[in-house]
């Protein structure tokens, strides 16, 4: 041992320590190489693996040689071939874990330990080879290896561990794992030639010196270091420059969007910051695990199951998912997976770019849910109200079902038309120019409008016109919103109508008075002249005096009922046999003028409270209206209904009706059509049925018939 120690020349160690490093500085370098950049990997990798195991030899084999230069002699060519052989393979085997992109700790200790065989069977191979019986020092032996084991696996993790990995592959991490390994390698070699004790020293062969030989082995070893370091430089400066490019994308990618790699599993393999931010898992949490870990269960299986289907058979998946963040809120992103394939076209990992986009999906759902609100505002809008929208000048551009309904026109007919065309002619020009003043400036305008529907006829409508503004303040279109007040109008004219009677009742009352008093003494001393009186053609005066008289009388009573005040003395009655007394009272005057005078009435009794005598004249006034309306004869028909609590007394006649203008006006004082009517008789009968708490209503056509409609509330027995 003293002999080996003693004779080793140091120059030739230290070349070989030198030599060493270099081999596997540019083994690693090749190494990391294949794990930023990916590309040439399978030739980056040969190279590294074919470096670190030249490396390892020549320590070896400069290290024996430089023990004894003598030995070369008795050097076993096919034996050093092996073990170079031997050390490039389990130097292979060492770093094929790292070509993933996924590390484990058993990767660290799978590539150390098979450093470790490399190192141990060059070393045992070459002392073989120098024809030495060598005998081993187990327990010493073990004990290296394992050291050298412990070197290697430190080396490796600080080349390799994910953490330097990230960090941005700082530039002393390959040096320094360089020298630590060469130092393993170094120590391999020195420390197991200790444990190990050459038997026979000396089976001398042709003991010629041949340094020539060394120096030739010599020469070629740096000779391929050298063209190994230099391919190496080229390739990476190669790859620098595409790589610099790939990393300006990478950065940008990095910084503006949401990006992970799985494996073709889905198994995560790799994250970004954004991804850590947004799904709030750590990097160490989530890599290793499969990407389902997100999933919200919003989406359906198939939803899925179509997306594995896309990206397994190459295509690019693009779509928008929700998924669930770590602490179980949920983010909406835009997602675009890539299959990146092989050379078979089979995917070997997916990249998966995402864009948080769960403010718009916000924004989307707020504006559903307005929407969806409008259209049940519009809904209940259009349920409830006649609706128009009209442009900027007034032109109809859309109206609801009830307008259609209430003017009559179709839709086709009234879209693109002008307001006016429902103009009834009733408002002032002034009252027009008011609306379009307030709602051209902006403003809401309220009223009421009497339109004209395409039939002629006339409704009332509320109406609420409101403009929408642009950005400027003015109006591009105007909303009108109407409700159908026509018959509150018409109550409103009855109201109207009733307050006529009533101021000319007050004076009727007055006047009455005074006409009564003086007409019953002009009647007591005409019917007193009467009794003397032989002159036939005087008595005939005399008689229409009396006659002009009573219909004065008449005239007079009619307009005390319209005085007298309105509590009348109402009295329960079955209103039945005071209608059938009527009746029979008029079919003698019916008969004569030929009409068939019928009275229907399917109950016996029908109690209602009333003034019989009144109701009596109202009966009267609309039966003779009846048979007057009726100068070629006709049918008068009376019939009585009972609806809920009233009773309807309807009196139709088939005669010469009512024109539409015209009904408005009965029931006006001295309003008539006839000779010698006097205009009294329906609004004195319209009196009486209020004064019943009752109503009557009139429906007419002209040459067909006339039907007045009574109802009067009825007692419940
Ligand atoms: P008068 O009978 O004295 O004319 P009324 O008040 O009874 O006064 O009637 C007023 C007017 O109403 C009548 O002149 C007639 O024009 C119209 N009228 C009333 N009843 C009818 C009817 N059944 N058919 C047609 N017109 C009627
Ligand atoms: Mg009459």
């Amino acid at each position: 041992m003293n002999a080996l120690l003693g004779t080793f020349h140091p120059y030739i160690i230290i070349i070989a320590i030198g030599l060493t490093t270099m081999a596997s500085y540019t083994a690693l370098d090749m190494f990391t190489l294949i794990r930023t950049s990916g590309q040439n990997k399978r030739l980056l990798f040969l190279g590294g693996t074919f470096s670190m195991g030249i490396g390892i030899w020549i320590m070896n084999f400069m290290g024996l040689i430089s023990a004894d230069t003598n030995r070369f002699a008795s050097y076993h060519i096919p034996l050093t071939v092996l073990s170079i052989f031997i050390g490039v393979a389990f130097t292979g085997m060492a770093f094929l874990p790292f070509y993933g992109k996924v590390i484990r700790f058993y990767h660290y200790l799978i590539g150390g330990l098979f450093l470790t065989f490399a190192v141990i069977a060059i070393q045992v191979i070459g002392l073989y080879a120098m024809n030495l019986n060598v005998k081993y020092n187990i327990p010493l032996f073990t004990l290296l290896g394992l050291l050298i084991f412990g070197l290697f696996l430190f080396s490796l993790w600080i080349l390799f561990s994910p953490k330097s990995y990230k960090q941005g592959h700082q530039i002393w991490l390959k040096p320094i794992s360089a020298i630590i390994i060469s130092a393993a390698i170094a120590e391999g070699h020195f420390l197991l030639k200790r444990a190990t004790v050459t038997t026979s020293d000396l089976v001398r062969g042709s003991s010629t010196e041949t340094p020539f030989f060394i120096y030739l082995v010599l020469f070629v070893t740096v000779l391929i270091i050298c063209g190994l370091i230099v391919s190496s430089t080229l390739i990476s400066k190669q790859l620098a420059t595409t790589d610099t490019n790939l990393k300006d994308i990478k950065a940008a990618l990095d910084s503006s969007t949401i990006v992970a790699i799985t494996d073709p599993y889905g198994t995560i393999v790799f994250v970004n910051d954004k991804f850590e931010e947004i799904s709030k898992y750590k990097q160490e949490e989530i890599i290793g695990k499969n990407h389902r870990i997100l999933n919200s269960g919003y989406h359906s299986k198939e939803f899925f199951k179509d997306l594995w289907q896309t990206i397994q058979s190459g295509k690019i998946w693009r779509g928008e998912i929700r998924n669930k963040a770590k602490d179980g809120t949920y983010y909406w992103v835009d997602t675009t997976i890539v299959p990146f394939l092989d050379k078979n076209g089979k995917p070997i990992q997916y990249i998966a770019i995402r864009s948080d986009i769960s403010d718009r999906k916000r924004a989307e759902e707020h504006l559903k849910e307005t929407l969806k609100e409008n259209i049940d505002i519009k809904f209940a809008l259009d349920q409830s109200s006649i609706v128009a929208f009209t442009d900027e000048r007034g032109i109809i551009t859309s109206v609801n079902d009830k307008f259609c309904e209430i003017s009559k026109y179709s839709r086709e007919e009234i879209l693109g038309r002008d307001h006016n065309i429902l103009n009834s002619g009733h408002h002032s020009k002034v009252y027009f120019k008011d609306l379009w003043k307030t709602i051209g400036t902006g403003h809401v305008w309220k009223g009421e409008i009497r339109n004209r529907a395409k039939d002629g006829t006339y409704y009332w409508v509320d109406t609420t016109i409101v403009p929408f503004l642009d950005e400027q303040g003015k109006p591009y279109q105007y909303l009108a919103i109407r409700n159908d007040i026509t018959e509150r109008k018409q109550t409103e004219e009855v109201l109207h109508r009733q307050d006529k009677l009533a101021a000319v009742g007050q004076l009727a009352a007055g006047v009455a008075h005074e006409i009564r008093n003086p007409l019953t003494s002009m009647k007591g001393y005409a019917e007193f002249l009467q009794l003397d009186e032989k002159d036939p053609d005087r008595m005939e005066f005399l008689n229409i005096i009396l006659d002009e008289i009573e219909r004065v009388n008449t005239i007079v009573e009619d307009f005390m009922v319209l005085a007298k005040p309105k509590v009348v003395e109402l009295e329960e009655k079955n209103v039945v046999p005071v209608i059938k007394n009527v009746v029979s009272l008029l079919e003698f005057e019916a008969r004569k003028k030929n009409v068939s005078l019928s009275f229907d009435c399917n109950e016996e009794i029908i109690q209602i409270e009333c003034d019989e005598n009144r109701l009596k004249q109202v009966f009267l006034n609309f039966i003779k209206n009846g048979i007057e309306a009726m100068p070629n004869g006709g049918d008068l028909h009376v019939k009585t209904i009972i609806q809920d609590n009233n009773v309807q007394i309807s009196i139709q006649d088939s005669g010469v009706g009512i024109p539409k203008e015209k009904l408005q006006k009965l029931g006006e004082p001295f309003y008539t059509t006839k000779k010698n009517g006097n205009g009294l008789g329906l609004m004195v009968s319209f009196k009486i049925i209020e004064s019943h708490n009752g109503k009557v209503f009139v429906e007419s056509e002209p040459n067909k018939g006339t039907t007045f409609n009574i109802f009067l509330p009825t007692k419940i027995a």
